[in-house]
């Protein structure tokens, strides 16, 4: 099957990345930021990420924006999700430089649309097409477009999810917060604290160097976290990735809680509450399927990437249809009635809430949940379009799914393989309900991937 997707020459699941000085330049970002400025010409916000490269691929962006037209209103460094907050039915678009969980090395830069949704597969090859065809001009002297420079609307996205709870309502919890020296750094520590939680933070300064932790915000990397969690009793602690539209959470023993059980968590408050439908890729575990249904809601899935989850949320929204939460299984959850976007600022808030309204601790409220066991795996050094033509042919004659990739579905289990939309790997991953059936499983494919 090909689709939209696959037709992209640039742009990955979520905008367009690369190592800087190989294949991210600051010549390519201008390129892309005039076009985009050439399609979307008015008001448009410019953020980064911490990333050491930031200054230099911003002032490209800016330069594009300004050179197509547009006017540019800077943020400076800032979460994604707040950018996102800041355009959302107010500007024209956005440039947003990141990388996300990438290592520092690398950047990129996320395009947003004026509803804050990040482009999708249409307009993204409309933008390809015109870069290419070198059909963007510089528009006359009289009107490049001015700037100006507003950190303070970081503010606006910080007290927007403070009002979204009860006043005080982490009074008396004590949360440690790890946001990697990214730009939550400046966001979820004020949030938090307004919401009454005393916070520690770890990793708390700004740095693109990244000393303490790699911006992707493994189990692996997060000790130190997990220490400090238990050394201070907190309730709990909480990692963002390179931008912060994604959190982890550290239980108050100090164990990583896998991202599916976080998602399921919050899914099964949320379900509590509102009857409706929730979004998720392929690539989610049953778990929150399981937890959906038990509280009487349904779940549609899509192709991987939260820019498919948003779309999809919003088109079944215009349906009538009542959407009341998304997101991936990474960590990247969707709160629709603040915003279409991944959002790491409210998840951690919406945490506090859960601890404040279930009364028990984090780690009893992962013992509630249905038993699954999820396994992931990376493989490098294949050609991933030859691979996915011949697996999708040797288990055609099973129950699959082709909405994004190979989804073999087993008895109580399924395998997921694709190609990575932002790193050159094929990912695998097993889901089930115990280790033993996984491994088994994962064995499987892992041997019929390596005589394809
Ligand atoms: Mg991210």
């Amino acid at each position: 099957m090909t689709n939209s997707r696959d037709s992209k020459r640039i742009f990955g699941t979520n905008g367009v990345r690369g190592i800087i000085g190989q294949d991210m330049t600051p010549d390519h970002v201008y390129k892309i930021s005039k076009t985009f400025g050439t399609m979307r010409r008015g008001r448009i916000a410019l953020g980064r990420d911490s990333r050491l490269s930031g200054s230099t691929l911003a002032a490209a962006a800016k330069s594009g924006l300004l050179s197509s037209g547009c006017e540019v209103i800077d943020c400076g460094i800032l979460p994604t999700p707040a950018l996102q907050y800041i355009i959302k039915d107010r500007l024209d678009g956005g440039v947003m430089v990141t990388a996300s969980h990438n290592p520092p090395e690398y950047n990129g830069i996320k395009i947003i649309e004026p509803d804050g949704t990040e482009m999708g597969d249409e307009n993204t090859l409309k933008l390809e097409q015109m870069m290419y065809e070198n059909s963007v001009p510089i528009v006359k002297w009289n009107v490049i477009g001015k700037e100006s420079n507003s950190p303070q609307l970081l503010e606006y996205y910080v007290e927007s999810i403070v009002k979204s709870f009860p006043k005080d309502i982490g009074n008396g919890m004590t949360v440690v917060v790890d946001p990697g020296s990214g730009p939550a750094c400046s966001s979820t520590p004020k949030i938090l604290t307004r919401m009454g939680c005393r916070v520690l933070t770890i990793n708390g300064v700004i740095d693109g160097a990244f000393p303490g932790r790699l911006p992707e915000p493994s189990e692996g990397g997060l000790s130190a976290l997990a220490d400090l969690v238990k050394s201070s009793k907190a309730v709990m602690g909480l990692a963002h990735d390179g931008d912060a539209d994604r959190t982890v959470f550290i239980d108050e023993e100090g164990r990583f809680v896998e991202e599916n059980k976080e998602f399921a968590i919050i899914a099964q408050y949320i379900c509590e509450r509102k009857k409706g439908l929730i979004v998720t890729p392929v690539s989610t575990s049953l778990l929150v399927e399981m937890v959906a249904k038990e509280a009487g809601c349904r779940v549609e899935y899509t192709p991987v990437g939260s820019i498919s989850v948003a779309r999809t949320m919003r088109e079944r929204i215009r349906n009538n249809e009542n959407v009341i939460f998304g997101g991936e299984g990474n960590g990247g959850l969707i709160y629709p009635e603040h915003q279409f976007c991944r959002d790491g600022g409210m998840t951690a808030a919406m945490m506090v809430s859960i601890l404040a309204a279930r009364k028990m601790p984090l780690s009893s409220l992962i013992k509630t949940l249905p038993t699954r066991c999820m396994l992931k795996e990376k493989i490098s050094g294949k050609n991933s379009t030859f691979l996915m033509k011949r697996i999708k042919r040797k288990f055609a004659g099973e129950n699959i799914d082709l909405t994004d990739g190979l989804k073999i579905f087993r008895k109580n289990c399924w395998a997921l393989i694709r190609a990575s939309g932002t790193e050159p790997f094929i990912r695998v991953l097993i889901d089930g309900p115990g280790l033993e059936e996984c491994n088994s499983f994962l064995e499987e494919i892992m041997s019929a991937i390596s005589t394809c």
